[in-house]
């Protein structure tokens, strides 16, 4: 362990950290889990013992919405940190067991859900799409996302998807069944060889069928394709920003909807992307909406807890989810319809309303979704 602590060192800087606190003053769980990246950052530093530390249940309680690291004035990498301990956890095999089936569905069957390969297209089964392994053609790729695909909640999210981009003349087709996970909440739940050897298969597939240009479903696909594989001359592109410069002209989404919206910004797409006007701009070009924010919204917005391997694993700490805290804002702001962009914000926000008791009150929509009402 003595090795792996000073590489820990070295790669994240750790003398470099001032203890100013201004991470963990960001860190949406730090008020209710015993995780407290600052101290981490410290003690990593200067405890011997690196094996102990490893094994702490609160390692998985991080989100990885990256607050930490966007807060540092020092410029150091904390939620890396937190990963590459994830890493050696894993390494030593200390992982909660529901990160172990998630990991093991990723390796088998090419998605965390263990869902079987030759199913995964199953949820276009009605709409002819086009499909680049069959042959189809198309200037850009639907990267649909493991969730989007097997998810029966999310599947909703890629129908409208579909008919969204019909709507407008978007040329796209899938990769079918040989769609493989994109590896984000691989990488960051700490397997790095098991996201290399995903990223592999995608890239293998892009080359493949030269294509030069992707939008995708989840803001976690979006951010892992474009930041994680960076590849030279792919253009990487989530679903609300094509939406969004499609409705700058004449609006061909022009129904009405006389509804109190507000809109959750998803982490991977907000705070780590910088992409906080496009989901506006669609919400608030619907004749009859009115469109609310949080107080905590772009760069202050709340994380829904989904993010960074937290859909397989329960949180260590007490506290009431995040989820729900967001859920009761939008009811007491006046919101019928809580909007978001992401696969994994629609379910945690969606089962937030359930155990709130809101039903009546508000429903949780992705923008795809809502666009359809309006067609
Ligand atoms: S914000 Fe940066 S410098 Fe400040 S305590 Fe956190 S890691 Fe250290
Ligand atoms: S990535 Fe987010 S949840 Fe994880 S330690 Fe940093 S601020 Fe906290």
């Amino acid at each position: 362990m003595e090795a792996q602590k000073n590489e820990l060192l070295q790669k994240f800087e750790l003398y470099g950290c001032f203890q100013c606190g201004k991470c963990t003053g960001g860190c949406p769980v730090s008020l209710k889990s015993k995780l407290n990246i600052r101290k981490l950052m410290i003690e990593v530093l200067l405890r011997e013992n690196l094996s102990n530390m490893i094994q702490r249940d609160e390692l998985w309680d991080c989100t990885t919405c990256k607050t930490c690291t966007l807060r540092c004035p020092r410029g150091l990498e904390p939620m890396d940190l937190l990963i590459g301990m994830r890493a050696l956890s894993v390494e030593e095999g200390h992982i909660p067991k529901t990160i172990i089936e998630a990991l093991e569905g990723a390796y088998k069957y090419g998605n965390p859900w263990n869902a079987a390969k030759n199913k995964r297209s199953d949820w276009a089964n009605e709409l002819e799409l086009k499909v680049f392994p069959q042959g189809g053609k198309a200037a850009n790729l639907y990267f649909v996302c493991c969730t989007a695909a097997y998810d029966t909640r999310v599947q909703n999210v890629g129908r409208s998807l579909v008919q969204c981009f019909r709507q407008i003349g978007y040329d796209f087709a899938t990769l079918g069944n040989d769609e493989t996970c994109c590896g984000s909440e691989i990488r960051r739940m700490g397997e790095e060889g098991l996201f290399e050897m995903l990223m592999e298969g995608n890239i293998e597939s892009i080359n493949k069928y030269d294509i030069r240009s992707i939008v995708t479903t989840s803001p976690h696909c979006y951010n892992t394709i474009k930041n994680d594989y960076a590849q030279d001359g792919l253009e990487v592109r989530h679903y609300t920003q094509i939406l969004a410069e499609a409705i700058e002209g004449k609006n061909p989404f022009s129904g009405e909807m006389r509804k109190v919206i507000t809109y959750h910004d998803p982490c991977f797409l907000g705070k780590q992307n910088g992409i906080f006007d496009e989901p506006r701009q669609i919400l608030q070009s619907i004749p009859g909406v009115t469109f609310i924010d949080f107080d905590r919204s772009r760069e202050n917005s709340l994380c829904c807890e989904g993010g960074g391997g937290r859909m397989w694993v329960e949180s260590s700490d007490q506290g009431p989810r995040l989820a729900e805290i967001r859920v009761q804002d939008a009811v007491d702001m006046g919101a019928e319809i809580l909007a978001t962009a992401c696969p994994f914000c629609l379910l945690t926000l969606e089962d937030a309303v359930k155990t709130t008791g809101n039903e009546e009150k508000l429903r949780v929509m992705d923008i795809s979704e809502i666009l359809v009402e309006v067609l």
